[in-house]
């Protein structure tokens, strides 16, 4: 089954790494953005979605940390796929999600951030690691 892959199967990405985890991935891949190989499957990347798989970059100098492959036509039942139907609507401009659901952007400052969702920043922000300088 080298090289290959069909709808419903397993992705190579999850065989390669059979664990999706918030730790150090012995066998990370190469980012489709920076180019270094510190890819692994994201911690929320669930197995039973085949057709869809959920990453993280581990680089600390590359700035797309989170990302999705997201199948858009496999042959079977992608084009069915509630995202993929989505995206198809957003991608034509049939659904425009600002206006659906315009964005809460209520803090411009870092003030007005920690008023408005303190607790949340806090708690992101004790997590952060040590920055350099
Ligand atoms: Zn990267």
């Amino acid at each position: 089954m080298r090289d290959e892959w069909e709808a419903g199967a397993t992705p190579w990405l999850r065989r390669h790494q059979q664990e999706a985890t918030y730790g150090t991935q012995p066998d990370p891949v190469q980012c489709m953005f920076c180019g270094s190989q510190t890819v692994k499957r994201s911690a929320s990347d669930r197995d039973e979605d085949r057709g869809r798989i959920e990453l993280y970059c581990d680089n600390g100098l590359c700035d797309a940390r989170e990302m999705v492959l997201l199948v858009k036509r496999d042959g079977d039942e992608a084009g069915f796929r509630a995202d993929v139907r989505a995206l198809h609507l957003v991608d034509d401009g049939t659904l425009d999600v600002h206006a659906a659901f315009p964005p809460e952007a209520r803090s411009y400052t870092l003030d007005e951030l920690l008023a408005d969702h303190g607790k949340e920043v806090e708690r992101r922000m004790r997590k952060a690691p040590p920055t350099r300088g």
